[in-house]
């Protein structure tokens, strides 16, 4: 039975000796989370997830949901309760507003604890986040009606909410969506389609399902330009807000797939439901993208998690198993082997997995930090800088910290030789649940070409430039202690700006060049990243360095800076290589 333990200590240095969360007080929100309010909140999410998720997740990954005759969902026994913990912990909307009855906490402190939410029980948490996407969507582009209505109870999590792009005929290419909405005499409509692929769609935990619905408003031109999106309540509200009569809409089945079982992925049948525009009309893919980069960074945040509760595992196993002796002689003669953890090819997967987590930590919180200033500060300009590190990071954090994510989960899994491949340990679980978050909310392919296509060259490379010149400014005022840590970091940011440079010399005159180099550039815009947050991580261990743990720190540093960081060599000549060998083939030469 695998083991999890929230790693508050972590989020604590980085939030306060990383970051220096206290400099924004002055934004709303950060004054109440003093510290010591942080740490306990930590501590208390950590708790929940350690005693009451952890043990639920592979009854979940067992049991799964059930489709009733009736088409209802029973979800994983346990889940109702837990459900009802986290309700009542308030854990659901604990960063959402405070005038729609949230509690407005900061979201760099929610995002750790939606990595502990994760880590512990992946597919139960999706419940919840599906719920803020929702919440996203109706605050940005709701009427105040309509936020009156749906965000307290969505917010509070007595409703639970989901977003429905997906068609039997297109995922990625949603111009060629089909469902359609029909105007109605009193301003609704009726929604008429098959989603499929709907996580969370139908299940036993809320009162209401909220659902959030991309349709076709009958006459609206084709393609990408005639979506709308659509609210569409599973159980249609009284005049007092309260559940009502049920809507037509229904769960068809649920999905059978590779892992997160306890979540229940549904084809949705809506057959005439009624439902109400949100946002502009034929603007409904502008109003989803506010949903789908809340969802994306935390689809990010599932690789890190996954990747930290396998990194965990794998370290208790690592210790007790015992096969073989160090290459140098015994370590351990007393016992019949030494521990599996003294050969350096376990300790090169360990420490992948170590440098990666902790770092990709630093990026998810710095980037939801920004995130914070973007929303909250009252300054314009600084509004302007963070929204734009925003947009430039969703795509890096979703991509390399899904797919590194999935990767770890392989490694840790590896350290348990065969015993990794049986159910019994709980490993082969964490592989199956990591795969899909390279794959849902826009596949990993798609966030590099969303890099490539729009980050880059959006507002004059605007981002990009802030980027470069905030990592080579730091480069440049690094004391010479730094250099075993700048100099590799110097060096991959001049990679970086090669390739950003060749895209903008070679793709132009012929757009393959971006799409066939899109993938390395992701990766190694992600190493660049994860390099930084490990030099800013090495600076606050080096003011610390009478702290447990801090040594360790700069270990685990200069192993990402001589083992992981020079593939950004590789992922440059492959760009540089060009799309010519790539392309060549007819497609019927495959
Ligand atoms: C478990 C699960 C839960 C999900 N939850 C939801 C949900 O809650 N709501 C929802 O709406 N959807 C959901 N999805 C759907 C998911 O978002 C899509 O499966 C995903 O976006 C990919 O779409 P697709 O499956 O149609 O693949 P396709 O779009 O057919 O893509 C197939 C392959 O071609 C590549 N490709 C496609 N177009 C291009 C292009 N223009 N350029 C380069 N490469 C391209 C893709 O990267 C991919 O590798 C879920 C899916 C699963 C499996």
């Amino acid at each position: 039975m695998p083991t999890y333990r929230a790693p508050v200590d972590e989020v604590m240095f980085l939030l306060r000796d990383v970051f220096h969360v206290e400099r924004y007080n002055n934004l709303p929100g950060f004054a109440e989370a003093s510290p010591d309010i942080v740490e306990a909140v930590l501590a208390e999410a950590a708790k929940f997830c350690e005693d009451v998720l952890t043990p639920l997740n592979r009854v979940g990954d067992k049991e799964g949901c059930r489709r009733n005759a009736d088409g209802s969902v029973t979800t994983t026994p346990g889940f109702k309760d837990a459900y009802k913990k986290l309700v009542a912990g308030g854990w659901v909307g604990a960063s959402a507003p405070a005038e729609f009855g949230g509690q407005g906490l900061p979201t760099v402190l929610t995002q750790a604890i939606r990595e502990f939410l994760y880590s512990s029980n992946m597919a139960f948490a999706m419940y919840s986040s599906l719920a803020l996407g929702a919440v996203a969507a109706i605050y940005n582009h709701g009427s105040a009606e309509q936020k009156a209505r749906y965000l307290p109870k969505l917010i509070s999590g007595e409703w639970a909410g989901t977003m429905n792009l997906t068609e039997p005929q297109c995922g990625t290419d949603l111009g060629q969506l089909r469902c359609r909405a029909a105007p109605q005499a009193d301003d609704s409509y009726k929604i008429t389609g098959t989603k499929i692929f709907i996580s969370a769609g139908e299940h036993d935990l809320t009162d209401n399902i909220i659902h959030l619905v991309l349709a076709r408003i009958d006459g609206a031109p084709p393609g990408t330009k005639g979506i709308s999106l659509f609210i569409v309540p599973k159980f249609l509200l009284t005049a007092d807000g309260a559940p009502g009569e049920r809507n037509a809409v229904s769960c068809g089945s649920i999905e059978e797939k590779m892992g997160i079982h306890g979540n229940a992925t549904c084809v949705m049948n809506y057959d005439g439901a009624t439902g109400w525009l949100t946002g502009e009309k034929h603007r409904g893919l502008y109003a989803m993208f506010t949903m789908m980069n809340t969802a994306r960074l935390s689809v990010g945040v599932q690789g890190l998690a996954l990747s930290e509760v396998a990194y965990q595992n794998a370290v208790v196993y690592a210790k007790e198993r015992l096969s073989g002796r160090a290459p140098g002689g015994a370590k351990f003669p007393q016992k019949a082997a030494d521990p599996i953890i003294v050969h350096p090819d376990v300790r090169r997967m360990l420490m992948t997995m170590r440098a990666f987590n902790e770092a990709a930590r630093a990026l998810v919180l710095w980037t939801a930090l920004k995130g914070d200033i973007a929303r909250r500060s009252t300054d314009a300009k600084e509004r302007e800088a963070a929204d734009d590190h925003m947009g430039l990071m969703t795509p890096v954090i979703k991509g390399v910290l899904t797919d590194q994510g999935f990767a770890n989960t392989v490694a840790a899994q590896q350290i348990f030789g065969g015993h990794g491949y049986i159910a019994e340990h709980g490993m082969e679980q964490f592989v199956r649940d990591a795969r899909i978050a390279m794959i849902y909310e826009g596949t990993n392919g798609i966030q590099a070409l969303d890099l490539v296509g729009r980050k880059l060259p959006k507002d004059g490379g605007r981002a990009l430039q802030a980027f470069f010149a905030e990592v080579s400014g730091y480069i440049k005022e690094a004391d010479a202690a730094m250099a075993p840590y700048v100099k590799p970091l110097g060096h991959a940011l001049g990679e970086l700006r090669e390739a950003t440079q060749w895209f903008a010399q070679n793709a132009p005159g012929n757009p393959d060049n971006a799409g066939a180099g899109a993938t390395d550039y992701m990766q190694l815009f992600g190493l660049v990243a994860l390099g930084y947050m490990w030099c800013r991580i090495v600076d606050a261990a080096k003011a610390r360095t009478a702290s447990a743990g801090m040594d360790e720190k700069l270990v685990a540093a200069r192993f990402f800076m001589e083992r992981m960081l020079p593939a950004t060599a590789t992922h440059l000549a492959r760009i540089k290589a060009g799309a010519e060998s790539t392309m060549a083939l007819p497609a019927d030469a495959f």
